[in-house]
């Protein structure tokens, strides 16, 4: 005898008549919105990470992840550098700065940074420059000759340069606008922005962890006239300090709501609080369920964004190959040794991957391999 089995709408519904259309449960009614087209409100996304059915949530954004970029897990071949950690900002969850004189610091001439970035074999795609708020580098004097010589050495590289906080205080510094700042630098060669700087984009929080570096307004504002003069850029939140969900999920608000009015954002990038080494220690390490939830929920709230990255140097190998089932298309991508910034805070992750291995953790989680540029435009061979 076959014993049936209640259909899939039955489960987790409760009825309270046969002839009553069954309750929608919150998980549902936001299921309905997503495959409509329709933004998710700031209740839906509270719900997404207080509340949700951890495999429903998965199931949804996979399924977002699944409808926006198929098979696809894409990884980037790029040099990294930190070129200075020289910075008097004193954000508390870095681990990475050092003041001038601290025996920790470090400050790469010019000639060393054109070496490493411009070194053989130079069969990358993309080179990653951030560093810290130093007096003595961070600036457009510096920085406008060195991306032109860049570009004369390495022509077929993508350059992805400075966070929005650096932008802000090296346009401060020259005493010039954003407009002016990024259209030089746009000229002499950068791509794109990276993403950093932006933490949690609420006053209380950064009043709390980086009350000296630029604000809200300030970050937003870098992005919005960086997309204005087309230089497209990344946008990142840094999760799992002192942050409440509400300030999660206004963070990703207002990154939505940017993204409405420009559509500069290639992709998200959440990015696990790593606690060694700094003023915020006790706030201890992000869990994988944490890490996971906020991709899933990052690819629903960020309808209008079209890649989230799992990290694969924020979360190692093994929950950024989770991760690809939870909402993300991407995990970034073979870096060098020159990675300072995680490894500064704890993190046991190897710094460097081959392109094989990527490769093999992305096909072992079941996606297709593909290589991509900074502007996300399939390289071949794969
Ligand atoms: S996060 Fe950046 S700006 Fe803040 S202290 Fe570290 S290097 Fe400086």
């Amino acid at each position: 005898m076959s014993v049936r089995m209640p259909s899939q709408a039955v489960w987790g519904t409760r009825r309270n008549s046969s002839v009553m259309a069954p309750e929608r449960t919150h998980m549902e009614t936001i299921a309905s919105k997503v495959r409509a087209g329709i933004a998710l409100s700031r209740a839906d996304g509270v719900y997404l990470y207080k509340e949700a059915p951890f495999h429903a949530l998965g199931r949804l954004a996979h399924e977002v992840r699944t409808a926006k970029n198929g098979k696809k897990a894409y990884y980037v071949v790029k040099r990294y550098l930190n070129t200075t950690n020289v910075c008097y900002a004193d954000c508390k969850f870095c681990s990475f700065a050092a003041y001038e004189k601290d025996p920790r610091a470090y400050r790469m001439p010019l000639e060393e940074i054109l070496d490493k970035a411009c070194a053989q074999p130079d069969d990358y795609d993309e080179l990653h420059i951030v560093g810290g708020h130093d007096p003595k580098q961070t600036s457009l004097d510096f920085w406008i000759p060195a991306i032109a010589e860049m570009k004369r050495r390495i022509p077929h590289v993508q350059l992805a340069l400075f966070t929005a906080a650096e932008i802000d205080y090296m346009c401060k510094r020259a005493r010039c606008s954003y407009q002016d700042g990024l259209e030089r630098l746009r000229d002499a060669g950068l791509t794109s922005l990276n993403g950093g700087g932006a933490e949690i984009l609420v006053k209380r929080v950064r009043d709390l962890i980086c009350p000296r570096k630029a604000n809200v307004e300030e970050w937003l504002e870098v992005h919005r006239v960086a997309h204005r003069v087309g230089i497209k850029t990344n946008c990142t939140m840094l999760y799992g300090h002192v942050e409440t969900i509400e300030e999660r999920v206004q963070h990703l608000l207002l990154l939505r709501d940017l993204q409405a009015n420009t559509g500069g954002f290639k992709c998200f990038v959440p990015l696990a609080f790593h606690p060694e080494g700094n003023a915020l220690e006790e706030c201890g390490w992000t869990g994988g369920i944490d890490d996971l939830r906020t991709i899933a929920v990052s690819r629903l709230m960020l309808d209008n964004i079209d890649h989230i990255k799992a990290y694969w140097i924020s979360y190692g190998i093994k929950v950024a190959q989770l991760g690809l089932h939870f909402g993300a298309d991407d995990i970034d991508g073979t870096v060098n040794n020159e990675q300072h910034i995680y490894r500064d805070a704890g993190s046991t992750t190897d710094q460097s991957t081959p392109i094989a291995e990527l490769k093999r953790a992305i096909s072992e989680a079941g996606f297709e391999p593909t290589r991509r540029n900074l502007l996300y435009r399939v390289l071949e061979p794969a």
